[in-house]
């Protein structure tokens, strides 16, 4: 029997998952900031968080999964200056932050749902936090590691010894580099803001009261303060994409280790390699990137999304084309077929002819979250016809608790829509209502066959149907 070993951004190594608490992993991700919708490439941080969640459930561990949600702080540059893109966003629509805010969250939660991601235990905005933030700024002053400039109250790195380890730093080449235009009155490149005052005449939608005056806190400080209040002072697992290494999150070590003196704060750090988005014109006027609807535009499950994200390894850089996600929904396409075949098959599985393959799919995701081989056995399993049904249904559903595939109950996109001629011509009858403007025949049709549990996506190619679960 393997153990689950997972990569450890901390000591860039595989090591063998020991919770704090035995029986109980507790998980803290972080979240999107919702000034915009969440791209595919965004989706992946999660989907990968959700493997992770899958894992240490398949461990037998339970497991309390925190996600925040960025709703103020986040500047458009990592140096502390910029705009909060929340207020950015307000400014540009004339909406109000809180409004945006909660448009994207929901949008993002309703995509994650969509890819097949497990529920979080604990969605946290930082707006709701300010007190749990001002109350960590306000550890640090009295522990002396904080010093204010016109521009905020600050964080002294050099008052951290540890302060380059995580990101292998080099703080003199950074020192060397410093840019012109960074805050005025900033002792180090790599000091950062932990509360900022609203520039003088700027009045901003979201803004507070503080010990050191109006204004908001820095973007890093909502994960260290409501991390610690939702896991407790010590956790297992912090994750977050590779983006968030050298800024984000050892700015969040320096605070949280200053304040609650524990080295190391979190003991396992994971971490999810971008996926390329380039080489593809996927990037629309306005600075709009790929979003899920846009695959379900053209026919795309969301879930042949998942697939083709499983294919990769979460620390292997994955390129997204449309090409890839075809091969990838049709690969899906072919798993849901083999499994729909022995679906209902009768009998029971013999538990000693599963085991041995029950533990190799075990073993690929006990290996770091090995995923494509993980998927690799499941297709080995689906089409090995001298493996009796019952065997195949019950590895497959089982595989299903990591994969997220849906492989008990989704039917492939071709067979849904070649399977029913008598469906195709009543979509083909709303077709014709609305060519002719008939949009009230067109929207009765839809309607009936909704309450028939039939589902229309009209996508630039023409209507699809689909049996809504
Ligand atoms: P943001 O909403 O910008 O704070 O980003 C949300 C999450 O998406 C962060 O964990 C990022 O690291 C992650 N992320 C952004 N772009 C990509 C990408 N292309 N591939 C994978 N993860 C990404
Ligand atoms: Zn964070």
């Amino acid at each position: 029997m393997t153990a689950l070993r997972l990569y450890n951004t901390r000591t860039r190594r595989k090591e063998v998952f020991e919770p704090l608490e035995p029986g109980q992993a507790r998980v803290y991700t972080c979240g999107p900031t919702v000034y915009a919708p969440q791209h595919i490439g965004n989706l992946v941080a999660y989907l990968f968080a959700d493997q992770l969640k899958r894992a240490l459930l398949a461990e037998g561990l339970r497991v309390t999964h925190v996600i925040n949600i960025t709703d103020v702080g986040h500047l458009t540059s990592d140096a502390d200056t910029g705009e909060d893109k929340l207020e950015k966003q307000a400014a540009a629509t004339g909406r109000s932050a809180a409004e945006i805010a909660a448009q994207y969250t929901a949008q993002w939660k309703r995509d994650c749902e969509r890819v097949g991601c497990l529920e979080a235990d604990v969605y946290c905005k930082a707006t709701e936090h300010i007190a749990e933030q001002i109350e960590l700024v306000r550890t640090l002053e009295a522990k002396g590691y904080t010093y204010r400039i016109d521009d905020g109250i600050y964080f002294d790195t050099s008052r951290f010894p540890h302060y380059a380890e995580f990101a292998r730093l080099k703080l003199d080449e950074q020192k060397a580099g410093a840019r012109i235009g960074d805050v005025p009155g900033k002792r180090a490149p790599a000091d950062f803001g932990l509360w900022k005052f609203a520039s003088p005449g700027v009045k901003r939608q979201q803004e507070w009261d503080s010990p050191w005056g109006r204004g908001f806190p820095g973007w890093h400080v909502e994960c260290s303060a409501m991390s610690v209040k939702y896991l407790g002072a010590n956790f297992d697992i912090h994750t977050g994409g590779v983006d968030h290494i050298p800024v984000h999150h050892t700015n969040e070590i320096a605070q949280s280790e200053c304040a609650l003196g524990i080295h190391p704060w979190v003991r396992y750090w994971m971490h999810t390699e971008f996926m390329e988005l380039r080489g593809e014109k996927i990037s629309k006027s306005k600075g709009h990137t790929l979003v899920l609807d846009d695959l379900a535009a053209r026919g795309f499950e969301p879930l042949a999304f998942r697939y083709f994200v499983l294919q990769a390894h979460y620390r292997q850089q994955q390129t997204f084309s449309f090409e890839a996600l075809e091969a990838a929904a049709t690969g899906y396409g072919r798993l849901l077929l083999q499994a729909m075949e022995v679906r209902d098959a009768p009998g029971e599985a013999d538990p000693e002819r599963i085991a041995p393959l029950r533990e190799r799919f075990r073993d690929a995701v006990r290996d770091d979250l090995n995923a494509p081989q993980a998927l690799a056995l499941a297709h080995e399993v689906a089409r090995d016809s001298a493996l009796p049904a019952p065997e195949r249904r019950a590895l497959l559903l089982e595989f299903d608790a990591f994969l997220g595939l849906d492989l008990a109950r989704a039917v492939p996109r071709q067979a849904e829509s070649e399977s029913d001629p008598a469906i195709d011509a009543r979509v083909a009858e709303r077709e014709a209502a609305r060519t002719a403007r008939d949009f009230a025949r067109a929207d009765r049709i839809r309607d009936e066959l909704a309450a028939e549990g039939i589902a229309i996506e009209d996508t630039p190619s023409g209507p699809r149907w689909r049996r809504s679960r």
